[in-house]
């Protein structure tokens, strides 16, 4: 687990290998009481949005915009992203309650109303028309969940086998193990070359 700056603020380092998992690994040490949530603010949320392609510099300026004459609206949009990505993690790390199934479902459905197909580009592209205000984080972040869990990626979701880290990844080759070598494999092997040492002192 390590972080990393964007735009000034702090994020953590991109290893999910999907934007919807990136967006649940903003909390780090997910299954320890001392985790840490990188996720502090709505202006945080937007930034993981444009550094992840899921929002565009405009939609991002008018969302952070507005954030900044509403602070309190801001907050409670805060909220309701919080929300998914609970319930998001709460899905793909079984069991999964059906309250957060139903929750995710809905929210997926609200930011799919609230995106229009408005046909295509000047250079051939289909182009899209959303909503644009304090919930574009959470419609951006809601469709990307629904692309993890209708494409091959949503079937290969791991989580971090480091303990407490809890970090989400796509692993198709079913051989990955950590989010990262260089942070919780290091640390496990660090923690596992203790424990046969104190063991053997305990047997001497
Ligand atoms: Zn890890």
């Amino acid at each position: 687990m390590a972080a990393r700056t964007v735009a000034g603020l702090t994020l953590p380092v991109p290893v999910a290998g999907h934007p919807a998992l990136e967006l649940c690994n903003t909390r780090a040490n997910w299954t320890s009481p001392d985790y840490r949530e990188y996720l502090v603010s709505l202006d945080h949320a937007v930034i993981l949005a444009v550094d992840r392609e899921l929002l565009d510099g405009a939609a991002a300026r008018e969302v952070a915009a507005r954030a900044a004459a509403d602070s309190r609206a801001a907050e409670l949009a805060l909220g309701r992203l919080l929300t998914l990505r609970r319930d998001l993690y709460a899905v793909l790390t079984a069991p999964e309650p059906a309250s957060a199934v139903r929750r995710l479902d809905r929210a997926m459905l609200a930011a799919r109303r609230r995106r229009h197909f408005v046909g295509l580009d000047e250079a051939g592209a289909p182009a899209w028309s959303r909503v644009v205000d304090l919930d574009t984080p959470l419609d951006a972040f809601a469709a990307a969940a629904e692309d993890l869990l209708t494409t091959a990626a949503g079937e290969h979701v791991r989580a971090c086998a480091g303990t407490g880290c809890g970090w989400l990844f796509t692993d198709p080759s079913h051989r990955r193990r950590w989010c990262s070598m260089q942070w919780c494999g290091n640390r496990e092997k660090a923690r596992r070359h203790a424990a046969r040492a104190a063991h053997g002192r305990t047997v001497t």
